[in-house]
């Protein structure tokens, strides 16, 4: 998927998993001249694919979500939803941000108190893993996934 003029050729390893995009790759790149270094075991430093990439943003953004402010000030409020707003023209994987901006229009960031903005992003990721086919979150363990680590104690 090209992100930008020019790179049409290019494959997009931050718009597929890593399976396609080495298709994709080998379909398109000469034999290499030179033998790829061994890999040292766990310790590969790649760029990160689409399922890479998807689960260390949604991290971040769950662990922002749970770490914001209870009672945000006006300002705060503000400055995450333009976040958000922002984030979505600028994630990495187009076919992604493409549908991310569209949720976002239908469903506005909402981020009066803490536990709005996190229910609002739990409830986004959702859209996402429906979409693929994956299991729901139960968005009432939220913070205990991204914050407080989960009421058995097994975090701990
Ligand atoms: C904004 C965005 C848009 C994306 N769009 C696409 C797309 O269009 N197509 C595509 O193929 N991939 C997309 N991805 C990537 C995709 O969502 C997954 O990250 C990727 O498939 C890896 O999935 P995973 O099963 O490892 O878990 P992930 O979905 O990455 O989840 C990571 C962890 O988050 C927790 N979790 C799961 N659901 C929720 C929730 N609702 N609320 C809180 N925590 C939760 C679980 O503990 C899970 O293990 C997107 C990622 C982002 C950040």
């Amino acid at each position: 998927m090209p992100q930008h003029p020019g790179e049409e050729d290019k494959p997009c390893r931050a718009c597929s998993d890593f399976k396609t995009w080495s298709k994709l790759q080998g379909s398109k790149s000469k034999k290499p001249i030179i033998p790829p270094k061994p890999v040292v075991e766990g310790h590969k430093d790649c760029p990160l694919d689409k399922d890479e990439l998807g689960r260390s943003t949604w991290g971040l953004l769950h662990t922002m979500a749970s770490y914001f402010p209870e009672k945000p000030n006006n300002c705060q409020t503000e400055d995450v939803v333009q976040f958000f707003n922002i984030f979505a023209k600028f994630y990495p994987c187009e076919p992604c941000a493409l549908d991310f901006q569209e949720d976002i229009k239908e469903n506005p960031p909402k981020a009066c108190t803490r536990d709005e903005l996190a229910k609002w992003l739990c409830d986004r990721h959702n859209t996402v893993n429906k979409k693929l086919g994956k299991p729901l979150f139960d968005c009432s363990k939220v913070h205990e996934r991204w914050r407080d680590g989960w009421a058995d104690g097994s975090c701990d």
